[in-house]
Protein backbone atom coordinates (compact mmCIF):
# COMPACT_ATOMS: atom_id res chain seq x y z
CA UNK A 1 0.00 0.00 0.00
CA UNK A 2 1.29 3.53 -0.42
CA UNK A 3 0.75 6.93 1.23
CA UNK A 4 -1.18 9.45 -1.03
CA UNK A 5 -1.06 13.02 -0.26
CA UNK A 6 -4.05 14.94 -1.37
CA UNK A 7 -3.40 18.76 -3.38
CA UNK A 8 -3.95 19.79 0.79
CA UNK A 9 -1.21 17.54 1.96
CA UNK A 10 -3.29 15.08 3.50
CA UNK A 11 -2.34 11.72 4.01
CA UNK A 12 -3.98 8.58 2.93
CA UNK A 13 -3.75 5.40 3.25
CA UNK A 14 -3.90 3.82 -0.45
CA UNK A 15 -4.27 0.18 -1.98
CA UNK A 16 -3.05 0.05 -5.64
CA UNK A 17 -3.15 -2.85 -8.28
CA UNK A 18 -0.21 -4.84 -9.24
CA UNK A 19 -0.74 -4.28 -13.07
CA UNK A 20 0.18 -0.36 -12.26
CA UNK A 21 3.53 -1.66 -12.02
CA UNK A 22 6.18 -0.23 -10.07
CA UNK A 23 4.73 3.19 -8.03
CA UNK A 24 7.67 4.65 -6.38
CA UNK A 25 8.28 7.94 -4.09
CA UNK A 26 7.22 11.05 -5.84
CA UNK A 27 4.61 9.29 -8.66
CA UNK A 28 1.76 11.39 -9.37
CA UNK A 29 -1.49 8.79 -9.20
CA UNK A 30 -5.03 9.27 -9.64
CA UNK A 31 -6.87 8.20 -6.73
CA UNK A 32 -10.37 7.19 -5.80
CA UNK A 33 -11.71 7.68 -1.81
CA UNK A 34 -13.19 4.62 -0.18
CA UNK A 35 -14.07 5.51 3.11
CA UNK A 36 -12.12 7.61 5.90
CA UNK A 37 -9.29 8.37 5.23
CA UNK A 38 -8.26 5.21 2.74
CA UNK A 39 -8.58 5.16 -1.18
CA UNK A 40 -7.54 3.01 -3.70
CA UNK A 41 -4.65 3.86 -6.58
CA UNK A 42 -6.30 3.98 -10.21
CA UNK A 43 -3.79 5.07 -12.91
CA UNK A 44 0.25 6.62 -12.81
CA UNK A 45 0.74 10.06 -14.69
CA UNK A 46 4.09 9.71 -16.58
CA UNK A 47 7.48 10.77 -15.24
CA UNK A 48 9.33 13.75 -15.97
CA UNK A 49 12.38 12.13 -14.34
CA UNK A 50 13.14 9.09 -12.71
CA UNK A 51 15.84 7.65 -10.48
CA UNK A 52 16.25 3.92 -11.40
CA UNK A 53 19.05 1.63 -10.06
CA UNK A 54 19.71 -2.12 -11.16
CA UNK A 55 18.54 -5.35 -9.21
CA UNK A 56 20.57 -8.36 -8.95
CA UNK A 57 18.89 -9.27 -12.07
CA UNK A 58 20.17 -6.24 -13.80
CA UNK A 59 17.08 -5.00 -14.71
CA UNK A 60 16.58 -0.92 -13.82
CA UNK A 61 14.48 -0.27 -10.80
CA UNK A 62 13.25 2.86 -9.99
CA UNK A 63 13.41 4.52 -7.26
CA UNK A 64 12.17 8.14 -7.27
CA UNK A 65 10.17 10.15 -9.48
CA UNK A 66 9.81 13.41 -10.42
CA UNK A 67 13.05 14.55 -8.87
CA UNK A 68 14.79 17.80 -9.88
CA UNK A 69 17.78 18.48 -8.00
CA UNK A 70 20.57 15.97 -7.35
CA UNK A 71 23.29 17.09 -4.33
CA UNK A 72 26.21 15.84 -4.50
CA UNK A 73 27.53 16.35 -1.18
CA UNK A 74 31.57 16.54 -0.31
CA UNK A 75 33.69 16.81 2.34
CA UNK A 76 37.41 17.46 3.37
CA UNK A 77 36.64 14.02 5.35
CA UNK A 78 36.54 11.27 3.73
CA UNK A 79 38.83 12.99 0.87
CA UNK A 80 37.08 13.62 -2.51
CA UNK A 81 37.22 11.30 -5.24
CA UNK A 82 36.96 13.46 -8.73
CA UNK A 83 35.96 10.15 -10.76
CA UNK A 84 32.89 9.48 -8.21
CA UNK A 85 31.56 13.31 -8.85
CA UNK A 86 32.08 12.99 -12.26
CA UNK A 87 29.84 9.99 -11.83
CA UNK A 88 27.10 11.83 -10.34
CA UNK A 89 27.11 14.90 -12.96
CA UNK A 90 27.08 12.37 -15.78
CA UNK A 91 23.96 10.56 -13.41
CA UNK A 92 22.29 13.92 -13.14
CA UNK A 93 22.64 15.04 -16.59
CA UNK A 94 21.15 11.49 -18.00
CA UNK A 95 18.23 11.67 -16.15
CA UNK A 96 17.52 15.54 -16.53
CA UNK A 97 17.89 16.92 -13.15
CA UNK A 98 19.44 19.73 -12.00
CA UNK A 99 22.60 19.33 -9.36
CA UNK A 100 24.58 21.00 -6.96
CA UNK A 101 27.68 20.07 -5.29
CA UNK A 102 27.74 20.73 -1.45
CA UNK A 103 30.91 20.57 0.12
CA UNK A 104 30.37 20.41 3.42
CA UNK A 105 32.17 20.41 6.65
CA UNK A 106 33.88 23.89 6.21
CA UNK A 107 34.12 23.97 9.90
CA UNK A 108 37.21 21.80 10.13
CA UNK A 109 39.12 23.95 7.43
CA UNK A 110 40.88 27.09 8.00
CA UNK A 111 40.82 29.79 5.21
CA UNK A 112 44.15 28.71 3.58
CA UNK A 113 42.62 25.09 3.17
CA UNK A 114 39.65 26.64 2.43
CA UNK A 115 41.31 28.31 -0.82
CA UNK A 116 43.04 25.01 -1.72
CA UNK A 117 39.62 23.05 -1.82
CA UNK A 118 38.24 26.09 -3.92
CA UNK A 119 41.27 26.08 -6.10
CA UNK A 120 40.53 22.27 -6.60
CA UNK A 121 36.89 22.32 -7.77
CA UNK A 122 37.07 25.15 -9.69
CA UNK A 123 36.89 23.32 -12.92
CA UNK A 124 33.17 22.54 -11.64
CA UNK A 125 32.45 26.12 -11.79
CA UNK A 126 34.33 27.02 -14.84
CA UNK A 127 31.96 24.17 -16.94
CA UNK A 128 28.79 25.76 -15.10
CA UNK A 129 27.92 23.79 -12.06
CA UNK A 130 26.66 26.00 -9.19
CA UNK A 131 29.48 24.93 -5.15
CA UNK A 132 28.09 25.46 -2.19
CA UNK A 133 30.26 26.11 0.84
CA UNK A 134 28.62 24.03 3.84
CA UNK A 135 28.58 23.40 7.36
CA UNK A 136 25.73 21.24 8.59
CA UNK A 137 27.65 21.96 12.55
CA UNK A 138 27.54 25.59 12.20
CA UNK A 139 24.31 27.91 13.54
CA UNK A 140 24.49 29.45 9.81
CA UNK A 141 25.95 26.55 7.68
CA UNK A 142 23.00 25.54 5.73
CA UNK A 143 21.71 28.98 4.62
CA UNK A 144 23.10 28.85 0.90
CA UNK A 145 21.90 25.36 0.63
CA UNK A 146 18.53 25.49 2.44
CA UNK A 147 18.27 28.85 -0.39
CA UNK A 148 19.09 26.45 -3.15
CA UNK A 149 16.56 23.74 -2.05
CA UNK A 150 13.63 25.95 -2.22
CA UNK A 151 11.31 25.45 -5.38
CA UNK A 152 13.31 21.95 -6.03
CA UNK A 153 12.43 18.58 -5.07
CA UNK A 154 15.70 17.32 -3.89
CA UNK A 155 18.02 14.19 -3.12
CA UNK A 156 21.64 14.01 -1.52
CA UNK A 157 24.20 11.18 -2.35
CA UNK A 158 27.88 11.23 -1.94
CA UNK A 159 30.59 9.05 -0.25
CA UNK A 160 29.59 7.45 3.09
CA UNK A 161 30.56 9.66 6.03
CA UNK A 162 30.47 13.17 4.50
CA UNK A 163 27.66 13.81 6.51
CA UNK A 164 24.66 13.86 4.26
CA UNK A 165 22.65 11.83 7.29
CA UNK A 166 23.37 14.69 9.55
CA UNK A 167 22.07 17.30 6.95
CA UNK A 168 19.02 15.51 6.22
CA UNK A 169 18.63 15.46 10.61
CA UNK A 170 19.47 19.52 10.36
CA UNK A 171 17.19 20.22 7.50
CA UNK A 172 14.44 18.36 8.60
CA UNK A 173 14.19 18.94 12.17
CA UNK A 174 10.49 17.25 12.44
CA UNK A 175 11.35 14.37 10.58
CA UNK A 176 10.57 12.16 13.60
CA UNK A 177 7.71 14.08 14.14
CA UNK A 178 6.29 13.75 10.40
CA UNK A 179 7.10 9.91 10.18
CA UNK A 180 5.23 9.42 13.26
CA UNK A 181 2.49 11.15 12.58
CA UNK A 182 2.31 9.31 8.87
CA UNK A 183 2.13 6.05 10.55
CA UNK A 184 -0.11 7.45 12.86
CA UNK A 185 -2.87 8.38 10.18
CA UNK A 186 -2.34 5.57 7.79
CA UNK A 187 -1.77 2.72 9.64
CA UNK A 188 2.28 2.21 8.69
CA UNK A 189 4.45 0.59 10.97
CA UNK A 190 7.66 1.18 12.13
CA UNK A 191 9.19 -0.16 8.87
CA UNK A 192 7.96 2.89 6.65
CA UNK A 193 11.20 4.72 7.59
CA UNK A 194 13.07 2.29 5.37
CA UNK A 195 11.35 3.03 2.82
CA UNK A 196 11.60 6.20 0.57
CA UNK A 197 9.68 9.04 1.52
CA UNK A 198 9.66 13.08 0.62
CA UNK A 199 9.46 15.42 2.90
CA UNK A 200 8.52 19.09 2.99
CA UNK A 201 11.04 21.22 3.70
CA UNK A 202 10.30 24.14 6.70
CA UNK A 203 11.42 26.71 3.53
CA UNK A 204 10.11 25.55 0.85
CA UNK A 205 10.36 22.76 -1.83
CA UNK A 206 10.88 18.91 -0.82
CA UNK A 207 13.46 16.27 0.30
CA UNK A 208 13.65 12.93 -1.02
CA UNK A 209 15.41 10.33 1.67
CA UNK A 210 15.83 6.96 2.20
CA UNK A 211 19.08 5.29 2.98
CA UNK A 212 19.17 3.34 -0.63
CA UNK A 213 18.86 7.15 -2.34
CA UNK A 214 21.07 8.15 -0.93
CA UNK A 215 23.70 5.76 -2.37
CA UNK A 216 22.41 5.71 -5.56
CA UNK A 217 25.04 5.41 -8.12
CA UNK A 218 25.23 5.51 -11.92
CA UNK A 219 23.80 2.81 -13.46
CA UNK A 220 24.21 1.43 -17.22
CA UNK A 221 24.30 4.06 -20.21
CA UNK A 222 25.09 4.07 -23.64
CA UNK A 223 28.73 5.73 -25.01
CA UNK A 224 26.41 8.59 -26.78
CA UNK A 225 24.78 9.47 -23.46
CA UNK A 226 27.98 9.03 -21.72
CA UNK A 227 29.49 11.60 -24.18
CA UNK A 228 26.51 13.64 -23.40
CA UNK A 229 26.88 13.70 -19.53
CA UNK A 230 30.30 15.81 -20.04
CA UNK A 231 28.65 18.88 -20.88
CA UNK A 232 31.62 21.19 -21.50
CA UNK A 233 32.03 18.15 -24.57
CA UNK A 234 28.84 19.12 -26.28
CA UNK A 235 29.83 21.99 -28.02
CA UNK A 236 32.31 19.17 -30.05
CA UNK A 237 31.05 15.86 -30.26
CA UNK A 238 30.39 14.99 -34.02
CA UNK A 239 32.83 17.24 -35.08
CA UNK A 240 35.61 14.78 -35.34
CA UNK A 241 36.78 13.67 -38.04
CA UNK A 242 35.53 10.00 -37.88
CA UNK A 243 32.22 9.39 -37.20
CA UNK A 244 33.21 6.59 -34.43
CA UNK A 245 36.03 8.45 -33.29
CA UNK A 246 36.53 6.98 -29.56
CA UNK A 247 38.71 10.37 -28.63
CA UNK A 248 41.67 8.64 -27.94
CA UNK A 249 45.01 8.44 -30.29
CA UNK A 250 42.50 9.29 -33.65
CA UNK A 251 43.97 12.13 -35.71
CA UNK A 252 41.13 15.53 -35.85
CA UNK A 253 39.96 14.49 -32.86
CA UNK A 254 37.68 17.70 -31.47
CA UNK A 255 37.67 16.80 -28.10
CA UNK A 256 41.85 15.89 -28.06
CA UNK A 257 42.25 19.69 -29.60
CA UNK A 258 40.03 21.33 -27.00
CA UNK A 259 41.95 19.51 -24.66
CA UNK A 260 45.22 20.73 -26.50
CA UNK A 261 44.22 24.53 -26.43
CA UNK A 262 42.53 24.57 -22.54
CA UNK A 263 39.37 24.14 -23.30
CA UNK A 264 38.61 20.78 -21.91
CA UNK A 265 40.18 19.53 -18.63
CA UNK A 266 42.42 16.96 -19.75
CA UNK A 267 41.43 15.00 -16.11
CA UNK A 268 37.92 15.24 -17.61
CA UNK A 269 38.71 13.42 -20.73
CA UNK A 270 40.53 10.84 -18.78
CA UNK A 271 37.59 10.34 -16.73
CA UNK A 272 34.88 9.68 -19.63
CA UNK A 273 37.68 7.31 -20.89
CA UNK A 274 37.50 4.88 -17.73
CA UNK A 275 33.97 5.02 -17.69
CA UNK A 276 33.54 4.28 -21.20
CA UNK A 277 35.81 1.18 -20.53
CA UNK A 278 34.04 0.31 -17.39
CA UNK A 279 30.58 0.56 -19.63
CA UNK A 280 31.96 -1.21 -22.51
CA UNK A 281 33.38 -4.23 -20.31
CA UNK A 282 29.95 -4.39 -18.46
CA UNK A 283 28.12 -4.62 -22.28
P1 LIG B 1 26.78 10.12 5.92
O1 LIG B 1 27.45 8.78 5.93
O2 LIG B 1 27.09 10.85 4.65
O3 LIG B 1 25.32 10.06 6.20
O4 LIG B 1 27.49 10.99 7.08
P2 LIG B 1 27.02 11.27 8.57
O5 LIG B 1 25.93 12.27 8.60
O6 LIG B 1 26.78 9.98 9.27
O7 LIG B 1 28.31 12.01 9.17
C1 LIG B 1 29.59 11.36 9.23
C2 LIG B 1 30.41 12.02 10.30
O8 LIG B 1 30.70 13.37 9.97
C3 LIG B 1 29.73 12.06 11.67
O9 LIG B 1 30.71 11.78 12.65
C4 LIG B 1 29.24 13.49 11.78
O10 LIG B 1 29.15 13.92 13.11
C5 LIG B 1 30.30 14.26 11.02
N1 LIG B 1 29.78 15.51 10.45
C6 LIG B 1 28.64 15.68 9.75
N2 LIG B 1 28.49 16.97 9.37
C7 LIG B 1 29.56 17.65 9.86
C8 LIG B 1 29.99 19.02 9.80
O11 LIG B 1 29.36 19.92 9.23
N3 LIG B 1 31.18 19.31 10.40
C9 LIG B 1 31.92 18.37 11.05
N4 LIG B 1 33.05 18.75 11.61
N5 LIG B 1 31.55 17.08 11.11
C10 LIG B 1 30.39 16.71 10.54
ZN1 LIG C 1 37.20 12.46 -31.05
Amino acid sequence: SLAVADPEGRIRYCLFRQNLGDIVCGDHVVWQAIGEGQGVVTARLPRDTVLARPDFSGHEKPLAANITQLVVVLAPEPPPNEFLIDQYLVAAETIGVRVLLAINKLDLLDRAQTAVLQERFRIYETIGYALLWISGKQAHGLEPLVEHLRDQTSILVGQSGVGKSSLVRALLPDRDILVRSLSKTTGFGRHTTSTVTSYPLPHGGRLVDSPGVRSFRLGKLSRQALEQGFVEFRPYIGRCRFADCRHDQEPGCALKAAVDSGRIDPRRLQDFHQLAAELAESA
